[in-house]
């Protein structure tokens, strides 16, 4: 048995008896594996698992998905951020059903024309729906294959991702790319974790470079440091009759189509109640006034962190009619309303603010005490 047959029979009777049970994992239906794959890129699997069967729940097949609307999916995305995605993979289905008569196409080459599909996911769903001899390369593996190669390489550099790939279809045994690539992924996940990785459990030990050398704490090679970038914001929950004003982005804009409470980034020296009032003036070209401070918001987003300050505003102009020049749509709602729409995350966390506060209920929509 040369070393690459010994590495993968260890690795595939690893994964045989220690695979989690997963949704997507008892049928391998290439739409489930196809939607499952789309949401694990930057969330985390827990978070998956309980938004994939509200999905599946809400689109069971790609035709039901293909025919609704945006609105519905942002909807049913709300929470997992990274709104593309959800995007594409609307964009993707309507693609399929009238070009591939509703039919996920099985190549790579083809799975990798459709929206929000790139080498990863093609990779994934050709391999573990249709069980076709096709690498996939996640950061998961990238980690495992630093390690057990010892992959001296910056992670990221073309160079590294190069030779990742080169080394994942090396090492893909003809007619088991299924169970290897995810028997990889699994492990990523589970034993050859970013830290304190669990050697002792690794069907891999015996041929990991990194730990024979005693540096798994320096593989793989970091990326140069990113700086978290500090973000002010402000907003405001404009009242009026009794209804909430709300506005939906542009659809090419971040967070495109989502809806919001106007607002933006604070300029120099602002104060937050001054950016509310310049910001409503400028997108919808209403003149409001700052009622009072409702809450602060703090939310993570990629290298950013975004400080949302939340006003409650009021009209000083009979005409609620806006003139939107940075929205799309806009509509008057009452509170109970908020619940069907999507919002960004950090609107979505002042609207779960208002709501665990009590502020708006028990009484008819208004101002809060
Ligand atoms: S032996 Fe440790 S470092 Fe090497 S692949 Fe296994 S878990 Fe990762």
């Amino acid at each position: 048995m040369n070393v690459s047959t010994g590495l993968q029979k260890s690795l595939l009777d690893w994964f045989s008896k220690n695979q989690r049970d997963l949704p997507w994992r008892h049928t391998y239906n290439p739409y489930q594996v196809w939607i499952s794959e789309i949401m694990l890129q930057q969330t985390q699997m827990d978070r998956v698992a309980i938004f994939f069967l509200r999905w599946m729940k809400e689109f069971p097949d790609l035709q039901t998905l293909a025919k609704s609307s945006e609105d519905r999916v942002l909807k049913c995305w709300e929470g997992l951020g990274y709104y593309s995605r959800a995007r594409n993979i609307l964009k993707a289905a309507k693609l399929i059903l009238t070009k591939h008569q509703g039919q996920i196409p099985d190549s790579r080459k083809l799975l990798l024309v459709l929206p929000g599909i790139g080498p990863y996911t093609a990779g994934a769903i050709a391999s573990i729906s249709f069980n076709r001899n096709v690498p996939v390369v996640d950061a998961n593996i990238e980690r495992i294959f630093a390690r057990l190669f010892n992959i001296e390489l910056r992670q990221k550099t073309p160079a590294a991702k190069k030779l990742n790939w080169q080394k994942a279809e090396e090492l893909l045994p003809v007619g088991e790319a299924r169970n290897f690539n995810q028997a990889l992924m699994e492990l990523g996940a589970l034993i050859c974790r970013p830290k304190n990785p669990d050697c002792t459990a690794c069907p891999l030990s015996s041929h990991c470079l990194a730990l024979q050398y005693g540096i798994i704490q320096e593989r793989p090679v970091p990326q140069k440091g990113q700086k978290t970038i500090p973000i002010e914001m402000a907003t405001g929950l404009l009242l009026h009759d009794g209804l909430i004003f709300i506005q939906q982005r542009l659809e090419n804009d971040v967070w495109g189509s989502l809806w919001e409470f106007p607002g933006g980034r604070l300029e120099k020296g602002e104060k937050p109640e001054q950016t509310v009032v310049r910001e409503f003036l400028e997108e919808t070209e209403f003149k409001v006034q700052v009622e009072s401070k409702i809450t602060t918001t703090v939310h993570h987003y990629t290298r950013y962190k975004v400080t949302l300050h939340c006003f409650l505003v009021s009209l000083y102009q009979a005409d609620p009619d806006p003139v939107l020049h940075a929205a799309q749509e806009f509509h008057w709602i009452s509170f109970e309303s908020l619940q069907n729409y999507a919002f960004p995350a950090g609107h979505r966390k002042l609207i779960s603010y208002l709501e665990e506060s009590g502020l708006f209920s028990h009484k008819p929509p208004g101002k809060p005490d």
